[in-house]
């Protein structure tokens, strides 16, 4: 799978304030990443640095394989971004904005407005000016407008954020659409979790300006499964009865056994009583998603 980008140790400084702390990461060709953080975490810095809104003070970044100015200014070309809110003429229709917008990169192509009008679920909203438009339907008339120049990589900055649920729906669709049938890979930030869960492919979680973590959601899955402790008098005994017992995901520090094995406590429990083990502690322990967050932070 290629890399179409890769950002490599950017720093940003606000006076005193350091907003970018040598931030590293790759992003996949055809994966949907969330790019969490909490508020003030960096993830606009970041991005408006990606998308050559702002400078940084150190670091780079390679875009579609290379790091030079031109390649950088020609690979961002292939980058449609909506970060905040979308800058929108109120007063106008949602085609009136495109054709505006179009006009920006010198495109006059009244077929196109109507086919990415069509392509972000606005084919009807006719001559409704965009003050009257929810939240949702501007976000997504955002959308379009991001997907003027076909995009290989697109951008959203929090583009969920105070969306109603059905509108949440409608862009999650949206953005599920633009990566499964057109090949677009896109990153999307949030400072929920949990809220890209049914999107992404990967996160990448940003803290007061580190990267704390790049992980796939299958591993994600993985370390938030839930799993059995037990404590038991003799933990090694107790070990070695439920190997001979076909349990074959099994941790042990020396003193608590986790069981990763997909299997009921009662049988884990009726196992080791047969066996004449004493239990001092048998618990399924379920880590959430916040859980992993939090701990992360924590951790950071
Ligand atoms: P949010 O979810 O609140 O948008 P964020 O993760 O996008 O947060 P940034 O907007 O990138 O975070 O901000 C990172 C840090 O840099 C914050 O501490 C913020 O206060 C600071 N910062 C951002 N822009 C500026 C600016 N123009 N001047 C001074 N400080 C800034």
């Amino acid at each position: 799978m290629d890399t179409i980008l890769k950002v490599k140790d950017l720093t940003k400084r606000y006076g005193t304030k350091t907003a970018l702390d040598n931030v590293n990461f790759t992003i996949k060709r055809g994966k949907i990443y969330g790019f969490i953080g909490e508020n003030g975490a960096g993830k606009t810095t970041t991005i408006r640095a990606i998308t050559g809104l702002s400078e940084v003070e150190k670091g780079n970044i390679e875009l579609f394989g290379s790091s030079t100015s031109e390649g950088i200014q020609m690979g961002r070309r292939k980058i449609g971004y909506l970060v905040e809110s979308p800058i929108l003429s109120m007063s106008d229709t949602a085609a009136e904005n495109l054709r505006m917008q179009m006009l920006l990169y010198g495109h006059k192509d009244e077929a196109k407005i109507e086919k990415l009008l069509k392509r972000v679920g606005l084919g009807d909203v006719g001559k409704k000016k965009v003050k009257d438009f929810s939240l949702g339907m501007k976000q997504r008339l955002g959308i379009a407008i991001a997907l003027i120049n076909d995009p290989e990589l697109l951008i959203l900055d929090e583009p969920v954020n105070g969306l109603d649920p059905m509108g949440m729906i409608a862009v999650r669709e949206l953005l599920k659409s633009l990566n499964e049938e057109d090949g677009i890979t896109i990153v999307v930030s949030s400072h929920i979790l949990a809220e890209l869960y049914q999107l992404v492919t990967d996160y990448v979680i940003i803290s007061h300006g580190k990267i704390i973590e790049e992980i796939s959601k299958e591993d994600l899955d993985m370390k938030c499964s839930s799993y059995i402790i037990i404590e038991a008098e003799d933990s090694k005994k107790a070990m070695a009865v439920l190997d001979d017992n076909g349990l074959t995901d099994l941790e042990y520090d020396g003193s608590l056994i986790k069981v990763h094995d997909n299997v009921e406590q009662s049988k884990v429990a009726r196992i080791l009583f047969d066996a004449r083990i004493f239990l001092t502690q048998i618990t399924r322990y379920e880590k959430s998603l916040e859980d992993h967050y939090i701990e992360l932070l924590g951790r950071n």
